[in-house]
């Protein structure tokens, strides 16, 4: 009767349902097929290949870079009774021994491995005696030259997965994966070729529709101080990010002077300090923190309100990922990015230090080289900063990047030594020729995907079409058919947070529809507000007090205006929240953020005249009653089809709120009373079917 994978779900991992996206992998998986699964972090990406590792015969190998996490994702597997282990340059030869011992005898669901354990004859040995069943590769887009992580050792994957029979799964899964990142994955890893069935692309999860997105054109910092300082003004509680340590300290400063107590965060702050900062913010000790882009990985914040970009991010990705911690929470946060053409120029600069030209590759090894000849017992230690001025070079970032690049090739070592703040290298006795060549032509790669990452996010500064559909199409998901109602492409008035004065007349509105609520004492719903406060609400309703107060304004208005106040926190479904009575009874301070964003769109009073040509409200509602219909037509069906009554599919009042609110996305959906999980998992695909169908 029940549903092995759902049972298989529960017991090993004991989730009641799938997150969205998840079950098409694991089924395509145990359908013999390959797959892409491209889902932002935190989405639940593991499970993806944890859980087909378990249920079917066989080794997963799990392929990961991220060497220092390996153990914590074990002993989380170990944990729940899953055999699991990791092979990585930590162990001593004995443990590695034994672990590969393990393996040839079948003894491992799981073994995690980073991509270089592939060139080790003596794992590559007892992997031929072991029965595979899946090769799972995370973090995939570090085989792209395009990616923002490219690893050379993951090109060799390729060669692999080659050797291996058709019949080993491939899983290839990443956070961030543009088209052409997409598609090198796709081509190196052999998805689909050799004899393998076409690859399930699952890509998913990454629409944040409370996410206000803005960039605001500024000239100066003075300019971006006065918008930066209105921001937090409104929002209270959030983060800025500033490209480079001296512009965090800057910015700091400045909101210092203006009486704003930020917190400063940069990567190369000492771990002590780092988690002191992290601790303050994430507690809410300090409601701002600007930093560098080193924030952010670990701050599970959920309430944070704003992100400011002070200065442009070098790629879309990064942006992304920043503003993404905005919001957590669900509810409504602003996401601003200040763009001045001029900031872009630090953008190119750090791609120029990351990725020199071939002349400076040559010419700074050949004085690493030199100096190592001449320097006592065959070292040299040197500033970057007195090494740049050796080579020619301009910048002491290139000289850090390519240190840390000679070294990882064997072109020299490093030594640390006491009471030195530089390292001692040394070189090996001969000069390796091609492994220069190969950092040269690594670097001129990376150069050219570098540059096209930045040229993107110029191209979404200058986006002409909504940001959020923008952003989505860049990572590969479709968005969904609905307007968009946050962003400034979209709503250009949006495009400043406006403020709700105590004599707005809007805030008389939002006082009535509060009070409406609070007098309905849970009963109803949304649209009965509605109906009620235009006078159009039958017999029963009529003794209060609020009945007919806002005869003109259209019904949709104040169901979005109910919804919006929900979103900002002053009413929980039926209910007043606490900031719901200290709004209606005027006590305390108004902040109804996403109210402004349908308040534009509909006063409620009096009526905004439909332009020419735009829909009347009864028209707008027209499709919403159709969907009404189909919804409950679909749940008839469901419930014949599995012979159950029809009310055990969904609430009839789950059906009315979803034709209501019409949601687009699974987030949406799961926020509908009734939508259990269970459901969201069950029917949550055919209802947003049906709501697409009748937009
Ligand atoms: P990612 O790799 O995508 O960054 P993880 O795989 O680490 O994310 O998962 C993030 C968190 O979500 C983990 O704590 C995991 O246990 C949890 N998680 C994953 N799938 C589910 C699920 N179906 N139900 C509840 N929690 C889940
Ligand atoms: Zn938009």
């Amino acid at each position: 009767m029940s549903d092995p994978l759902a049972e298989a779900l529960r017991r090993w991992f004991g989730f009641g349902a799938f997150r969205p996206g998840q079950e098409r992998v694991v089924r395509a998986v145990l359908d013999g097929r390959d797959a892409l699964v491209v889902m932002p972090t935190g989405s639940g990406k593991s499970l993806c290949f944890q859980l087909p590792a378990l249920m079917m015969g066989g080794t997963t190998v799990v392929v990961s870079p991220l060497i220092a996490l390996m153990k914590d994702q074990v002993d989380a597997l170990a944990a729940r009774r899953i055999p699991a282990t990791f092979l990585n340059s930590t162990l001593s030869s004995d443990e590695t021994a034994q672990r590969l011992a393990q393996l040839r005898m079948g003894h491992c669901k799981l073994v995690y491995v980073a991509p270089e354990r592939f060139r080790n004859p003596r794992f590559l040995d007892a992997l031929r005696e072991t029965p595979l069943a899946m090769l799972a590769i995370d973090e995939a887009h570090c085989i792209s030259a395009w990616g923002h992580d490219f690893r050379p050792d993951y090109l060799h994957l390729g060669e692999v997965v080659a050797a291996l029979p058709p019949t080993v799964r491939l899983l290839a899964v990443t956070a961030t994966a543009t088209d052409a990142v997409r598609r090198d994955i796709l081509e190196h890893l052999r998805l689909g070729q050799g004899g393998r069935a076409e690859p399930e692309v699952i890509v998913t999860g990454f629409e944040r529709p409370n996410l206000a997105l803005n960039v605001t054109r500024v000239r100066t910092h003075a300019e971006k101080l006065e918008r930066l300082l209105q921001i937090i003004e409104f929002f209270r509680s959030g983060i800025v990010y500033c490209a480079t340590r001296r512009m965090v300290e800057r910015v700091q400063g400045l909101l210092a002077e203006h009486g704003v107590r930020a917190l400063a965060y940069n990567g190369a702050m000492g771990d002590g300090e780092r988690t002191r900062v992290q601790d303050a913010f994430m507690h809410g000790e300090a409601p701002v923190v600007v930093a560098t882009n080193a924030f952010g990985m670990g701050v599970d914040r959920p309430d944070i309100r704003f992100v400011v970009h002070w200065d442009v991010p070098g790629s879309l990705e990064a942006y992304y990922q920043e503003v993404g911690r905005a919001g957590r929470d669900g509810a409504y946060a602003w996401c601003e990015l200040f763009f001045n053409y001029a900031d872009v120029r630090t953008q190119e600069f750090f791609i120029e230090s990351a990725n020199p030209p071939a002349e400076h590759v040559y010419e700074l090894y050949a004085a690493i080289r030199n100096a190592c000849a001449q320097g006592e017992g065959g070292e040299a230690t040197m500033s970057p900063e007195a090494w740049a001025e050796r080579a020619g070079l301009k910048s002491p970032l290139a000289v850090r990047s390519l240190i840390a690049l000679f070294e990882r090739n064997g072109l020299l070592r490093r030594t640390r030594r006491v009471g030195s703040p530089w390292s001692a290298i040394t070189v090996p006795p001969e000069s390796d020729t091609p492994a220069l060549r190969r950092i040269c032509d690594g670097l001129t790669r990376k150069d050219a995907a570098d540059r096209e990452r930045l040229r993107d996010l110029l191209d979404y500064v200058d986006a002409r079409g909504c940001r959020h559909r923008f952003l989505l199409a860049y990572f590969g998901e479709s968005a969904p058919a609905r307007p968009c109602t946050k962003c400034d492409v979209c709503h250009p008035v949006n495009a400043f947070p406006p403020r709700l004065l105590p004599d707005d007349a809007r805030l008389t509105d939002l006082r009535k529809v509060l009070s409406c609520v609070a007098r309905m004492h849970g009963r109803g719903d949304y649209p009965l507000v509605a109906a009620i406060l235009r006078g159009e609400a039958p017999e029963a309703w009529r003794a209060l007090t609020t009945f007919g107060l806002l005869p003109e304004a259209p019904p949709r208005a104040i169901v979005e205006t109910c919804e919006a106040l929900e979103m900002d926190g002053y009413l929980a479904g039926m209910r007043l929240t606490p900031a719901g009575y200290d709004l209606v009874l005027g006590r305390g301070e108004t902040r109804p953020i996403a109210v402004f964003h349908i308040g534009r769109t509909h006063a409620l009073s009096p009526a905004p005249r439909p332009e020419p040509g735009e829909q009347t409200p009864t028209e707008r509602n027209a499709p919403a009653t159709g969907l009404a219909a189909a919804l409950r037509a679909w749940a008839r069906q469901e419930a014949a089809r599995r012979q159950v009554p029809a009310f055990m599919i969904l609430h009839s009042r789950t059906l009315a709120a979803i034709a209501r609110k019409r949601p687009t996305t699974f987030d949406e959906l799961a926020l509908i009373p009734g939508m259990g999980e269970v459901k969201l998992a069950k029917y949550g695909e055919a209802l947003l079917g049906l709501v697409q169908a009748y937009h």
